[in-house]
């Protein structure tokens, strides 16, 4: 991680010196004062660019944002208080009444609410297309101003042929904007492959202990001032200096445990093709589609009709019933309980899904431990 850039060097442009400190102090500070009127004024009129105010610029938000632009190597990042506040807030910098979206189908489903809850009413259309059709139809983005990309998808976790879907836009001169969470930058950096803008739920693997709710933004530095101008400013969904401290502690330790969620999913995806209750098991791996490198620990294993899944969820140990991932602790989500949220009768029908699927966060417990939990809740699972 962060090959090209280390945090002291990082720290010392944003922090000074701090001491000699090598984590990045928490600069909970809500303002910054100025040495003099001139100075205060040359900063205001935008002649320098020290921090001002917390709500767009904290030095140790910095620190992280620094980071992760180095990590998905983009020229800048701006940090939101989750994945949300930063889907939200980069969707609003760059769309308007009239616009059209073309979004990737069965995206996570509060993306998914606010196309439909929050942006459709506003007067921007959005047309939902398999990976297929992304891929496969030169015309697909024709008058067409953002496309909305996952790869994997959510749930299903459908990868996408990016290099195939930029060069399409590049085309017809739509702006690119991709949800990488799943892979992390360790497993993909979607930026080298034409996307215009990266974004992550900080909550789940760059946090990656389960303690903290956030989300950040990488892109060019035009396409992040935009976002830091507009929509950090005006809607003021900050990351706090304390998460942000967090946050850039995840990160030292991402691409070990990216490595070991890989390891263990590679030891189910094994074990899971000889079981005859596991009719697919959708899981991505390395050169499934060109630049994804890794396997992540977040899958889905659709069983067939012989798993009662309350009674197999309830059976597990390791397991913990749960929402999101990226964590420490293996977790599982059943399908039919993960969908209720959106309350659409159909959800289940629109997402694709079978009842039968349920979704697995492996964490980093001893694999053979998860193995066991697993195999053992099956038995206790059969009808
Ligand atoms: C969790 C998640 C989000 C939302 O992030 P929050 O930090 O919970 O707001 C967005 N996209 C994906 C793929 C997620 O899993």
């Amino acid at each position: 991680m962060t090959e090209g850039l280390d945090l002291a060097t990082l720290m010392s442009a944003v922090l000074g010196n701090a001491n000699g400190a090598i984590t990045p102090p928490i600069v909970q500070s809500s303002l910054f004062s100025f040495d003099s009127y001139e100075a205060f004024e040359d900063r205001m009129a935008g002649r320098s660019n020290t921090a001002i105010y917390t709500r767009v610029q904290n030095p140790t938000v910095a620190a992280f944002e620094g980071l992760m632009a180095d990590a998905e190597q983009g020229e800048a990042a701006v940090g939101f208080a989750s994945g949300m506040a930063a889907i939200s807030s980069t969707l609003l910098a760059f769309v308007k009444p009239g616009h059209r979206i073309a979004c990737v189908e069965h995206v996570y489903p509060d993306s998914y609410r606010f196309m439909e809850r929050i942006l459709r009413p506003f007067g921007v259309e959005v047309d939902y297309f398999s990976a297929e059709q992304f891929e496969n139809d030169p015309d697909l983005l024709q008058g067409v101003q953002l496309a909305y990309l996952e790869s994997p998808s959510s749930i299903l976790f459908k990868p996408l042929n990016l290099s195939k879907v930029t060069a399409h836009a590049k085309r017809h001169d739509v702006l690119t904007m991709i949800d990488n969470s799943w892979a992390s930058p360790v497993f993909q950096k979607p930026l080298t492959q034409g996307v215009d803008i990266v974004l992550h739920s900080a909550s789940k693997y760059i946090s990656g202990h389960s303690d903290t709710v956030a989300g950040v933004v990488v892109a060019s530095q035009k396409h992040i001032d935009q976002i830091r101008d507009l929509t950090l400013s005006l809607l003021g969904g900050k990351l706090a200096p304390f998460e942000a401290f967090l946050l850039t502690r995840g990160l030292r330790t991402l691409s070990v445990r990216m490595r070991q969620h890989e390891a263990t999913a590679n030891l189910f995806i094994d074990r899971l093709s000889a079981l005859p209750q596991v009719r697919r098991v959708h899981s991505p791996g390395p050169n499934d589609v060109p630049g994804l490198t890794g396997r992540s620990g977040l899958l889905s294993i659709e069983f067939d009709d012989s798993i009662d899944i309350p009674t197999f969820s309830n059976a597990l140990k390791h397991f913990r019933l749960g929402v999101s991932w990226g964590g420490f602790e293996s977790l599982i989500l059943p399908a039919r309980v993960g969908l209720a949220q959106i309350g659409e009768e159909n959800s289940m029908q629109r997402f694709g899904v079978s009842p039968n699927l349920v979704r697995l966060n492996l964490g980093l417990e001893e694999a053979e431990d998860l193995w066991a939990d697993f195999t053992s809740a099956l038995t206790t699972g059969a009808r």
